[in-house]
C-alpha cells in the first residue's frame, strides 16, 4: 500500500508538476544544478526542507541525517557522508548560504537527552557514535537547566545542537575561509512543527526567534564571533527568558 501510494504520487507528479515545469527541468538537465543554498536537515519524515520552504528543483542542495548534525572536520580517510556533501556544496557548487535546520520533537535529540538513563542506543551499531557530535552541548544544556521541565530541556538541546553544528561547520578550513571572505553565510534555524513556526538564531540576543521578527543576516558572517554560538551563552540567555 505504501509503495502504491508512491507510484500514484509519481504519476501525478509526471502529469502535473513535471509538465508545468518542463522548461525548468530542461534547463536543469542541460545546464546542471547551481543551487545557492545548502540545507542540512534532519532525516525525520516530518521535516522536509523543500516542502517547508516551497522551493523548486535546483534551488537547494540538501543533506539530511539523524538530528541534522554536522561533525567536526576529520580528514582521516574514513566514510564521512555529511562532510562530503558539505564539501561538494561549498567547494564544488560555491553555495552562498548554509542553513542548519533543527526541529521540535526530534527523536535523535530526545534519545540524546534521555539516552544515558534509558540506554536508548544499546541495540544500534552507529547511532550512539553519531549522536556524540552533540553530547558536550547536551551536557552544558542539561546542567544549565537543572530542575526545568524535561520538554524545555529537550527543546534547548535541539536548538543548542544546531549552534554546535554551525560551529562545527567552521572547522572545515575551506568553508571558514569563505565565511571570512564574506562569500558564505551560516544560518541556524529551528522548526516547531506543532505550531508551524520557523525560528532563526539571532546572535545579537543569543536566542532563536520567529523568522518574521529577527534579522536574517545569519548566525555566522564575516563579522560575527564563534563565541556568540556557545552553549553557555545560549543557556544564559534562555535562563533569563525561558520561553523558547
Ligand atoms: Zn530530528
Amino acid at each position: 500500500m505504501a509503495l502504491e501510494r508512491l507510484l500514484k504520487g509519481f504519476a501525478d507528479f509526471r502529469l502535473g508538476y513535471y509538465r508545468e515545469h518542463l522548461d525548468l527541468f530542461d534547463k536543469l538537465a542541460t545546464e546542471g544544478q547551481s543551487p545557492r543554498i545548502l540545507f542540512i536537515g534532519c532525516s525525520d519524515a516530518r521535516v522536509d526542507p523543500g516542502i517547508l520552504t516551497q522551493t523548486k528543483p535546483g534551488d537547494i542542495f540538501t543533506v539530511r541525517n539523524v538530528a541534522a548534525l554536522v561533525p567536526p572536520a576529520q580528514p582521516d580517510g574514513r566514510h564521512h557522508g555529511t562532510s562530503a556533501a558539505i564539501e561538494f556544496a561549498v567547494r564544488g557548487l560555491s553555495v552562498e548560504h548554509i542553513v542548519v535546520l533543527g526541529h521540535a520533537l526530534c527523536g535523535g535529540i530526545a534519545a540524546l537527552v534521555d539516552g544515558d538513563k534509558n540506554d536508548a542506543y544499546a541495540h544500534y551499531d552507529y547511532l550512539a557514535t553519531w549522536m556524540r557530535v552533540a553530547r558536550d552541548v547536551r551536557d552544558v544544556v542539561v546542567d544549565g537547566m537543572a530542575g526545568r521541565p524535561r520538554d524545555e530541556v529537550a527543546r534547548a538541546v535541539e536548538q543548542a545542537s544546531v549552534l554546535c553544528s554551525v560551529k562545527n561547520l567552521m572547522t572545515f578550513p575551506w568553508l571558514a575561509e569563505k565565511v571570512a571572505a564574506g562569500t558564505l553565510v551560516l544560518h541556524a534555524w529551528w522548526f516547531n512543527l506543532t505550531e508551524g513556526q520557523l525560528y532563526a538564531f539571532d546572535p545579537a540576543i543569543a536566542r532563536f526567534a520567529p523568522v518574521s521578527g529577527v534579522s536574517l543576516e545569519g548566525a555566522v558572517t564575516a563579522r560575527t564571533q564563534l563565541s556568540d554560538l556557545s552553549a553557555e551563552r545560549f543557556i544564559a540567555a534562555a535562563g533569563r527568558k525561558p520561553d523558547f
